[in-house]
């Protein structure tokens, strides 16, 4: 995903707006996998201050997540607001200053949806409002089907009570 600055940076202070989309691999965090099953939309204002451009927008796109009740898939849509800083120094000095490098009059933004997508994509969610989850007993998906099955606790009246019991020992 780039970005032509080609004329702001002829003059400085002009805000330039642009509407990107973009369509990006997996991407893998700590042993996670991040699935993206929209392309990457960025809503974007960008400026030349004479030293470097920063830019401000939304980032959006959906992730593909498993129920933390059911395991079964959904997409979850998200979307976050960024402000980042576009230096023309390395790499390494950009890592440094806590900002991006460019080169010439394009700006690369891929390591900085990367980043973004990275950093706040959603992780553990519920495929639906009141999951049901699967059955203790046999592993049916409780949203699909009602098995036979008798949860074990249902018919003792101490099993709220115990349940109590065990939430408290939690805190
Ligand atoms: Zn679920
Ligand atoms: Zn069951």
């Amino acid at each position: 995903m780039e970005l032509n600055v080609a004329a702001e940076l002829k003059l400085a202070g002009t805000v330039g707006h642009a509407e990107l989309t973009g369509c990006f691999d997996d991407l893998e965090l700590n042993g996670r996998r991040i699935v993206l099953t929209e392309p990457v939309r960025v809503d974007v204002n960008y400026s030349f201050d004479g030293e470097g451009f920063t830019l401000g927008g939304t980032l959006s796109s959906a992730v593909l997540m498993n129920c933390t009740k059911c395991n079964d898939e959904f997409t979850e849509a998200f979307s976050v607001d960024f402000s980042e800083r576009f230096l023309r120094v390395g790499e390494a000095e950009a890592e440094e200053l806590d900002c991006y490098s460019y080169t010439g009059d394009v700006l690369v933004l891929d390591k900085m949806v990367s980043d973004l997508v990275l950093l706040n994509a959603p992780m553990y969610g519920l495929c639906r409002p009141g999951c049901k989850g699967l059955c203790p007993v046999c592993g049916t998906n409780l949203n699909n089907t009602q098995c036979s099955c008798t949860p074990p606790e249902d018919d003792n009246p101490f099993a709220a009570l115990k349940g109590l019991k065990e939430l408290l020992k939690d805190d």
